[in-house]
């Protein structure tokens, strides 16, 4: 089926990085956020009364992301781009990780981690310049402009979507004949009504996850595995290695 496609889409959620160490902060079982629920204090709202407190929740997340490296799943779905099989992933991830891996088509729809804009004018600070601060003092990061207390460009929750992310990605889900969903349960917007669209558009569906998703009835191939597994096979069986990228 990927072979046979004119235009194959990815689709990737937390299950992607994971094995990078990140953990899905919606599940439950993850020692990190057993302190505070991340609707509460990773909402737009909460942000604006107290961004220190989103801070000190951030922080051991912070840490973690700048540190994580892609996953053997981030490479091969960048390897999948380099041999013109896949064309655009769209992801739910913040973490920048499937650029790491050298993917150059990333829609990220919940936005990512590199930049942060400042609530009070607005200006973009690329996070290098206060990220080592940030972990090494836990301190609120602030605008070197104006002062004002930093965001991060990654989406909170009550927050809009980034505009041109999403719409690149509602393209791509419009155009593609097979969409490819790698680690995602599909449980939040938009992940979860991108598939439904390409199906719409008689795209076909292919489903990589550990759990199940409201689509798997509907799709066209269900693998229930770990996709630093499945992604890597996939690559070894459908991509010649005159097509692989050196590295
Ligand atoms: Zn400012």
């Amino acid at each position: 089926m990927l072979r046979a496609a004119r235009h194959v889409v990815a689709l990737t959620g937390a299950g992607v990085s994971t094995p990078s160490g990140i953990p899905d902060f919606r599940s439950a079982d993850v020692g990190l956020w057993e302190t505070s629920d991340p609707m509460e204090v990773a909402s737009i709202h909460a942000f604006r009364e107290n961004p220190d407190r989103f801070y000190r929740w951030l922080r051991p997340l912070a840490t973690l992301m700048r540190d994580a490296r892609p996953n053997a799943a981030h490479f091969a779905l960048a390897q999948l781009e380099h041999a013109g099989i896949i064309r655009t992933v769209i992801s739910q991830n913040i973490d920048g990780l499937h650029q790491k891996a050298g993917s150059t088509r990333v829609a990220e729809v919940h936005g990512h981690v590199r930049e942060a804009v400042c609530l009070a004018c607005y200006r973009v600070t690329p996070s290098e310049s206060y990220l080592a601060r940030f972990i090494a003092d836990g301190e609120t990061p602030l605008c070197p402009a104006c002062g004002g207390v930093l965001k991060p460009n990654a989406t909170l929750f009550g927050e809009a979507l980034p505009a041109q992310a999403l719409l690149s990605a509602t393209a791509a889900a419009r155009q593609c004949d097979v969409m490819l969903v790698a680690g995602s349960s599909l449980e939040v917007a938009p992940a979860a009504d991108l598939p439904h669209l390409a199906l719409e558009h008689r795209a076909r569906l292919i489903i990589i996850n550990f759990g199940e998703t409201y689509l798997d009835d509907r799709a066209d191939v269900l693998i229930r595995g770990d996709v630093a597994d499945v992604l890597p096979r996939i690559v070894e069986a459908i991509v010649a290695p005159s097509e692989l990228r050196p590295g």
